[in-house]
């Protein structure tokens, strides 16, 4: 129960231990084609062009900064923790003049405070973290994306805790760039970096005045590969992880039989669920209110009294759960995800451990409390 990599569905790994097919093979050719328009639907982005490249979430944030900006560009992130100043380092290395809109860890970004630095800024792009998975912030993307589309600026959302688990329209909502990775509620081992591209960020990229400085990370190497496996034809620029991409595949197919709005609901339910108990607990999330709290993770302080060893103690419960991660708070609360397959049993058996450990760690907590209200929210979400 970390936020990535998170567990994955049995048929999900048999694909990806299955024979390896060649990645010229007409049977691995119609696997990515699908797994590419997939994709689409998956981001609700019927006009954005699907990108799957080998590599991590890290790599689907420099194949949007590589592309996007050039030296000199101006660049406008909005920061709410951890991957956001890994957004900003980025966005620096590739020569970007960077300005910040940050909040404190917990806070959402202030949607005003954003359009104003929008309308003064001349920027190319801006980029937020969907959910920023140091803090469980759920950023206002909507928006946000809306008020850069206002100002003619591309907008880059970094999805990799947020993609196929929390509400997201691309179109419909003007985003440019959807980037995401593989092993979160996508629900594929990690290895793959997931990127949806509008039309007008890819007429920027068309527009550039100077080459892309990585090879590796260069779309105009890899969009006759995307075009190629869409179209059914073989093609080569960088061996494919087949596997992985057959997993993938397997994958957003189960996500559009359980349909986009339904997946979304089911998610907001179990944080509903895990809400509940961690309020039975009396334990402080990070985010400061619930319309800021992300659906795919909690973020929760140790209580009074409790240390970053009642991890160990969960674990010995069986459930795993993750640290801090942001600079400032590190050493102060810890991390639950639930995402992609979650459901009503995992959160039942996490809250219990959680309680459990907990109790032995000498939280004064009735036992069951957390349990208990775990369930009546699910009860009542039926
Ligand atoms: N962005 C966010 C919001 C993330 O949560 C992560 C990984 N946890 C990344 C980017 C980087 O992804 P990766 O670790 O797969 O490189």
């Amino acid at each position: 129960m970390i936020p990535g990599p998170v567990e994955f569905d049995p048929e999900v790994m048999r694909a990806l231990g299955a024979k390896t097919a060649s990645h010229v093979a007409p049977e691995f050719i119609t696997v990515f084609g699908r797994a590419l328009k997939r994709l689409r639907e998956v981001c609700l982005a019927p006009s954005a062009q699907p990108f799957v490249v080998s590599g991590s979430g890290t790599l689907a944030m420099e194949l949007a900064v590589a592309n996007l900006v050039e030296p000199g560009e101006r660049a406008l992130v909005v920061n709410t923790g951890y991957f956001s100043d890994r957004m900003a380092l980025l966005l620096t290395r590739y020569g970007a003049e960077v300005t910040q809109v940050r909040c404190a860890p917990g806070e959402a970004p202030d949607v005003a405070a954003v359009e104003s630095a929008l309308a003064g800024g001349r920027f190319k792009v801006m980029t937020v973290t969907h959910v920023d998975t140091s803090t469980g912030v759920l950023a206002p993307v909507e928006p946000l994306v809306r008020a850069a589309g206002r100002h003619g600026v591309l907008s880059v959302v970094d999805g990799v805790c947020a993609t196929a688990g929390e509400t997201f329209h691309q179109d419909a909502w003007g985003a440019d760039v959807y980037l995401t990775a593989s092993q979160k509620a996508i629900g594929v081992p990690p290895g793959l970096a997931l990127l949806t591209v509008s039309p007008r960020a890819m007429a920027a990229w068309r527009a550039r005045k100077t080459p892309v400085r990585s090879l590796y990370a260069d779309l105009g190497e890899w969009l006759p590969i995307m075009e190629a496996y869409e179209a059914g034809r073989p093609s080569y620029f960088a061996t494919p992880a087949v596997n992985l991409v057959c997993a993938l595949d397997v994958s957003l197919g189960q996500i559009l039989r359980e349909g986009m709005e339904a997946r979304f609901t089911r998610h907001r339910r179990m944080a509903k669920a895990f809400r509940a108990a961690w309020r039975a607990l009396g334990l402080k999330t990070l985010p400061v209110s619930e319309s800021v709290t992300a659906h795919t993770l909690s973020a929760l302080y140790y209580p009074e009294g409790v240390d970053a060893g009642v991890i160990a103690r969960v674990r010995e419960q069986g459930v795993v759960l993750a640290g801090g991660l942001h600079p400032e708070l590190k050493t102060r609360y810890f991390r639950v995800g639930h995402m992609n397959v979650v459901g009503p049993g995992d959160v039942l058996a996490s809250v219990g451990a959680v309680e459990r450990a907990l109790v032995a760690a000498g939280h004064r907590s009735e036992p069951g409390v957390a349990v208990a209200a775990a369930q009546a929210e699910l009860l009542r979400a039926g």
